[in-house]
């Protein structure tokens, strides 16, 4: 009997759970940050970055990925430079120069997540290392910049990187992103800001969190911290003149803010931040 009377509650607790439970994902009630390890890049020679081994503290990269759990629902920034679907059995796997000992499902199932129950999806931007599972994410709505779909639909595809990595993309829903910020959730407190030139539509990521403090995800606007300390700049930039701007723009912008910087391939940083299934908030 109690069992029965049980039923019409619990149906009624599930109602009333906000959007992002409904989709399967644990309900949060202030903005988490969830940093998954999705590998390493091996580099034995800096000088695509004009810098000079003697002049650095690590020349290896961290590969981060990242996941911004709302109460209105989760957004993905970046999936790694392997394809989870290319790991043997429970890893280690490589690819070129990459190698990575886990795949970004059971990291993110390890909080509670599952890629295909996730509500947005953006990549700072198309290359080989920012966008390998991004097909997992086919039923997420896709927040990308017009020129960004194009590179990865267009006569030049991203170098190293194969279309059934994302090809799923292009019947996904998205939204082209605007000119300038693009307020995720609504609140201010996850937003994509513009910050051209490494691509041509490069974005780097904004998240205000309770505890932590205000937060800047890199993307590519720089590779390593003596790129700001030196002022150097990668050889390969797609507009370095661009990347000067928005390099004066989001410094402009983290001293406004108070965020701190997070440059997503400085290893020795990136190994000192707590992976999921531990969070900031
Ligand atoms: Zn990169």
């Amino acid at each position: 009997m109690k069992n029965i009377l049980l039923t019409p509650i619990l149906a009624a607790a599930i109602l009333a759970a906000p959007a992002a439970f409904a989709a399967g994902n644990p309900p949060v009630s202030s903005v988490r940050l969830y940093v998954f390890d999705c590998g390493r890049l091996k580099v034995e020679d800096p000088s695509r970055f004009n810098l000079k081994k003697e002049e650095m503290k690590t020349l290896d990269m961290s590969v981060g990925c990242y996941m911004i759990a709302h109460p209105k629902g989760t957004l993905l920034w970046d999936v790694g430079v392997i394809p989870d679907k290319k790991f043997p059995a429970g890893g280690p796997a490589s690819k070129l120069y990459a190698s990575s000992n886990k795949t970004l499902k059971s990291q993110m199932a390890a909080a509670g997540y599952q890629p295909e129950n996730s509500t947005y999806l953006a990549m700072s931007h198309a290359h080989w290392d920012h966008l390998a599972n991004a097909n997992e994410f086919a039923k997420a709505t896709w927040l990308t910049r017009a020129v960004e779909r194009g590179i990865l639909f267009g006569p030049n595809p991203p170098e190293r990187s194969t279309p059934d990595e994302y090809d799923a993309l292009k019947s996904a829903k998205s939204i082209s992103l605007p000119e300038g910020d693009y307020d995720v959730f609504g609140d201010g407190s996850v937003v994509i800001k513009p910050a051209y030139g490494h691509t041509p539509g490069h974005s780097v990521l904004f998240v205000r969190l309770a505890k932590t403090g205000p937060v800047l995800l890199s993307g590519d606007l720089y590779h390593y911290p003596e790129e700001i300390t030196l002022d150097r700049y990668p050889t390969f930039e797609f507009n370095k003149q661009q990347t000067q701007q928005a390099r004066a723009n989001i410094q402009a912008f983290m001293k406004q803010s108070g965020a701190k910087l997070w440059i997503q391939h400085d290893l020795a940083a990136f190994e000192k931040l707590k992976k999921a299934p531990s969070y900031y908030e």
